[in-house]
């Protein structure tokens, strides 16, 4: 039997489908698997241990003081305390801290 495997739009949807889904026939006889390989680690599970992280807000400054964020979305692991930011907020601190010095407006 083979499976099909949508394109995934998010986590949930990945894993409702990895839930709802036999994969005794992606498993071969020692029990390895043997998925096509696409499939992404869920962002919000910790890299160190695996675990279900923890989803909170809070308002930071980066950027050296020139830029407020509000509730800016983090993860904590419950197990290990290890912190993490969502994919696309690193690309965005990243990018940001690139970003040349903006010239000084009178308010
Ligand atoms: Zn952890």
């Amino acid at each position: 039997m083979k499976i099909e495997i949508p394109e995934f739009t998010n986590w949930q949807a990945e894993a409702e489908f990895w839930d709802k889904t036999d994969t005794t026939a992606l498993l071969e006889e020692d029990g390895e698997w043997v998925g096509s390989g696409r499939v992404k680690v869920a962002e919000n599970l910790c890299r160190h241990c695996g675990t279900l992280m923890e989803r909170h807000y809070i308002d930071v400054t980066i950027a050296r003081g020139r830029i407020f964020l509000r509730e800016v979305q983090f993860y904590i692991c419950p197990r290990c305390h290890a912190r993490d930011l969502p994919t696309e907020q690193q690309e965005f601190v990243v990018w940001l801290e690139k970003m040349p010095l903006p010239e000084m407006v009178a308010a």
